[in-house]
């Protein structure tokens, strides 16, 4: 059993470390918040009361942080991970960031001996709880191998993706589907509305037709048809329209650079962009449906 510095004990982050504490690692956690710190020692934790004691003795430091700007200060901040870790200390950052700050961190602590992957994930706080989310890992392969046990108390699916920063690459482009799709599927469900097409009768045919998707038969924006979707909890998040709009904007920045074309992806992210303007950044973003049946 490892020795593991867990640093972001927020909605996700906690879960996770709390995870492998029940699977037998020492786990000493460390957040900006006391209180989320203090929960991970409830539960056979140890807190730890700065980032230097979060890194102290750990063969592996996970972080799971909000945005680029807190993994560039958590790693190479003057007290950062890099200054704090000792030699072969494996890195992995499980943030959802921009890519280009994946691979600048990266970069900075290959050139300091230190392996480290971007695995981001999928799965959201339920996913978190169970055990059950999946990894999407850029960064060298010894490195990947020697996380993976790691992940597995964390996830069900883990893959390798490709080099520094394709785990980034491959959170985004999936998101960039999901944001859109979600979008398709609400329209879709409000012209049948209006056709006089029951939402049941829709479901029941696009779910077996070529409409079929995730975002329709698994986090359905109707209520009815998908009982655990947060349609059925008035659009109670899950997974906020704020974190969608993030994702969305992450996609939009990497496509502008790479020069790739992504029409629905920029409409997308315009469209949430104006229903978190609008109030509904803390809404489920499958909410999206009632910001485009309007007022
Ligand atoms: P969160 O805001 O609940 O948690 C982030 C935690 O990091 C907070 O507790 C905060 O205090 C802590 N933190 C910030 N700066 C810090 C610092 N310098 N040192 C120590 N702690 C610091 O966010 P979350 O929902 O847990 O999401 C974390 C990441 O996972 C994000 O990048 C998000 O995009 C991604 N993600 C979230 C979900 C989801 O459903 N919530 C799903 C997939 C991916």
């Amino acid at each position: 059993m490892a020795t593991i510095g867990f640093i972001g004990l927020g909605n996700m982050g906690l879960p996770m470390a709390q995870n492998l504490v029940k699977s037998g690692h020492v786990v000493a956690g460390f957040d900006l918040s006391e209180y989320a710190a203090e929960r991970l020692a409830v539960g056979g934790g140890r807190r730890a009361n700065s980032l230097l004691e979060a890194c102290a003795n750990a063969e592996i430091v996970i972080t799971m942080l909000p945005a680029g700007e807190q993994v560039r200060d958590v790693y190479l901040g003057p007290q950062g991970v890099l200054a704090a870790a000792a030699p072969r200390t494996l890195l992995i950052d499980s943030s959802t960031i921009d890519v280009d700050t994946a691979r600048e961190v990266a970069s900075a602590a290959e050139a300091r001996g230190l392996p480290m992957i971007d695995a981001p994930v999928s799965g959201g706080v339920s996913g978190a709880q169970a055990a059950s989310l999946t990894f999407m890992v850029g960064g060298p392969v010894d490195a990947f191998q020697r996380a993976r046990p790691v992940l597995e108390k964390m996830g069900k699916t883990i893959v390798h993706a490709g080099g520094a920063g394709n785990g980034q690459a491959a959170k985004i482009c999936n998101n960039m589907i999901l944001g859109a799709s979600m979008i398709a599927v609400s329209e879709a469900f409000l012209l049948a509305e209006k056709l006089g097409l029951e939402a049941q009768k829709l479901f029941e045919i696009s779910s077996k037709s070529s409409g079929q998707c995730w975002s329709l038969t698994s986090y359905c924006p109707v209520p009815g048809p998908v009982p655990t979707s947060p349609a059925n909890r008035d659009y109670k998040a899950g997974f906020t329209a704020a974190m969608m709009l993030k994702d969305l904007n992450l996609a939009q920045a990497a496509a502008r650079a790479a020069r790739a074309a992504t029409p629905l992806g920029a409409g997308a992210a315009a469209v949430y962009e104006r229903f978190v303007d609008g109030g509904g950044g803390s809404v489920d973003f499958s909410g999206i449906i009632r910001y485009l049946r309007g007022p």
